[in-house]
């Protein structure tokens, strides 16, 4: 079955090798290597939930294997997995913690890892990283970012939630894999450093490289192959600006559980995601994903100063272009969640600097921001 649409259950994998001291890994629940005849072996492994077949892999290679602890949300002990290229073991055994605490903060963040029947793996290889399932690809040689984490690590591992347990049916949903694995990344630093201004440090250079050329998605029926980097980028910052939208971010991060749960194990495309999630906001939230997903530019919320008091309050008409009548995104001016519309003016009062009224809001909404009346 070479299609995304839908997955085998289940995978039994056999692989017969030379006898030459190499050591195979591959994906799922694996048996240690039985002898052959002729100077042979044969590995063995058992994957016992839905793959993609594009996440099928092995590796073969002078491997070293260890196993940290790892306690689940629900307390029942269990052991992620390393296979290490001969000589990196030592140093893999500390640098690995890091997977410990990303594990705990997914499991947290998203709800339970979906695949402790066939184990969580990290395989180090000659390539950057891919999200092989159970059998996650790593290629950064140990290196941490600026941010203090590992980027393949936890890119990698965050799409055995958004990828490989929730999976796009076709190509041109692959934003739904790539943005939220790429917002995972930002939701684990917001996860593990609460107080600190990293979440939207980063978020901020993720949006530097959204570039609005073409739709995140594709219409449905098309096979588009040329996909850029705004599945990545603009799809995760379509999460954020989705989150600071409603009124109680609280209730976004249960929705998200409840859409995994909903779709672990299964493949679903751009529709079915939208609808889903128009159905547990409760609102007219079809306008705001085909905006975001169907058109390359961005909206455009202008704010026309009408009046200021000796206060330093001001008065401004706020409406959106660049939208259909059918976009909505409520916006925080600095009291609550406003819901302004196209061509209709909201009329708000805002205390303080307008400009930094405006990079407020485009440190929490995918928006430009026209300022009207306002010496520039
Ligand atoms: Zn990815």
């Amino acid at each position: 079955m070479d299609r995304r649409t839908d997955e085998p259950d289940s995978v039994r994998l056999t692989f017969d090798l030379p006898d030459r001291g190499a050591v195979l890994v591959t994906n799922g629940h694996q048996w240690p290597a039985e002898p052959l005849h002729g100077d042979r072996i044969r590995y063995r492994s058992v994957v016992s939930n839905p793959i993609n077949l594009y996440n099928i892999t092995f590796n073969i290679g002078h491997y070293e294997s260890f196993k940290l602890p790892y306690c689940d949300p629900n307390g029942v002990d269990r052991s992620l997995e390393f296979h290490m290229l001969e000589g990196g073991v030592e140093q893999a055994k500390a640098y690995f913690v890091e997977a410990q605490t990303m594990m705990r903060g997914f499991e947290a963040l998203f709800g339970p890892f979906a695949f402790w029947r066939d184990g969580y793996k990290v395989v180090e290889t000659p390539y950057w990283g891919m999200e092989h399932q159970s059998c996650v690809a790593y290629g950064n040689k140990f290196t941490r970012n600026q941010y203090g984490f590992d980027f393949i690590l936890v890119h990698e591992s965050a799409h055995e939630w958004w990828g490989n347990a929730v999976s796009a049916c076709r190509p041109h949903d692959l934003w739904i894999h790539e943005g939220l694995a790429t917002w995972s990344e930002s939701r684990l630093l917001e996860w593990r450093y609460p107080d600190s201004l990293l979440y939207i440090d980063y978020m901020m250079g993720l949006r530097d490289r959204i570039q609005n050329q073409q739709a995140v998605a594709a219409k449905s029926g098309t096979h588009k192959r040329h996909l850029d980097t705004d599945i990545y980028y603009k799809a995760a910052w379509m999460w954020h600006s989705l989150r600071h939208s409603l009124p109680s971010k609280a209730r976004f991060d249960e929705v998200l559980q409840q859409f995994y749960q909903q779709y672990i194990y299964k493949n679903l495309d751009t529709r079915a995601l939208t609808d889903f999630w128009c159905k547990q906001l409760g609102g007219p939230y079809e306008g705001f994903f085909n905006h975001y997903l169907r058109k390359k530019h961005l909206p455009i919320l202008v704010c026309d100063k009408i009046g200021v008091d000796s206060a330093g309050v001001h008065t401004l008409k706020v409406r959106y272009k660049r939208v259909s009548k059918e976009f909505h995104m409520g916006i925080d001016l600095g009291d609550g969640v406003i819901s302004p519309h196209r061509r209709i003016n909201t009329i708000v009062q805002v205390r303080g600097d307008l400009e930094r009224m405006s990079d407020d809001l485009k440190r929490k909404y995918l928006i430009e921001v026209q300022l009207k009346n306002h010496p520039q």
